[in-house]
């Protein structure tokens, strides 16, 4: 199955696509993970993202849709894939579908997560990221065993640069005003479907194994 999550910073995503990886054989597309890889790599490239990523504002299409149209290429996608992130303008929606069309492939379904401002403020406020996985935490809601270290590999867990009170503002608006028009274009084709972004991972995860099945994506 070929999967957009689509919904603001926050709602739960990258959180969520991450789980459902291996229980369906999906690569799992973070551009802001690859973004944020190409930052540490200091290429001039790299370095030109940064300047948009420390703001809070959206990268230059013609860089992030190479990025992701070149990763979808790779052969761990032909099983299917969850992009977390992108598309997030119409330019992006209409490059990802031309390449899709290329190669004879579409994307099954729009998972658009709802959530409000006072959940994805609280949870990007509180967010730890594993170093080493990436595995995401939560200080509150999904706090690791040991302080500071991830239960899953061991590695140290930080705190996103972005993930700060006035680059979460600025992140918020960028999306209402860039890439929530993405929610009427995808439902005029028909393959949004809408979810509750306001839950725990658990519930959010049962949410969205009801709704593959439902579409016929997944056997029972
Ligand atoms: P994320 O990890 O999805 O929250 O993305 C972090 C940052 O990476 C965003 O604030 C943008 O600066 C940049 N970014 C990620 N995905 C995209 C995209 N599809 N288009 C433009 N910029 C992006």
């Amino acid at each position: 199955m070929r999967l957009i999550f689509l919904g603001p910073p926050g709602a739960g995503k990258g959180t969520l696509a991450s789980r459902l990886k291996q229980r369906y054989s999906l690569a799992h597309i973070s551009s802001g993970d690859m973004l944020r890889e190409t930052v540490k790599s200091n290429t001039p490239l790299g370095l030109k993202a940064k300047e948009f990523m420390d703001r809070g504002e959206l990268v230059p299409d013609e860089l992030v849709i190479q990025i992701v149209l070149d990763r979808i290429r790779r052969p761990d996608c032909r099983s299917g894939f969850i992009l977390d992130g992108f598309p997030r303008t119409s330019l992006q929606a209409e490059r990802l579908e031309e390449a899709l069309e290329r190669k004879n492939m579409e994307i099954d379904l729009v998972v658009y997560f709802q959530t409000t401002t006072e959940t994805v403020v609280g949870r990007l406020s509180g967010r730890l990221i594993c170093s080493v996985c990436g595995y995401n935490y939560h200080i509150k809601n999904i706090p690791p065993k040991q302080e500071g270290i991830c239960d899953h590999c061991g590695g140290q867990l930080y705190q996103r640069q972005d993930d700060n009170e006035q680059t979460i503002k600025t992140r918020l608006a960028v999306y209402q005003k860039q890439t929530g028009g993405l929610i009427d274009y995808y439902r005029r084709k028909g393959i949004l479907r809408t979810v509750s972004g306001d839950v725990d991972v658990e519930a959010g995860l049962e949410v969205l194994e009801g709704l593959f099945h439902r579409e016929g994506l997944v056997d029972d």
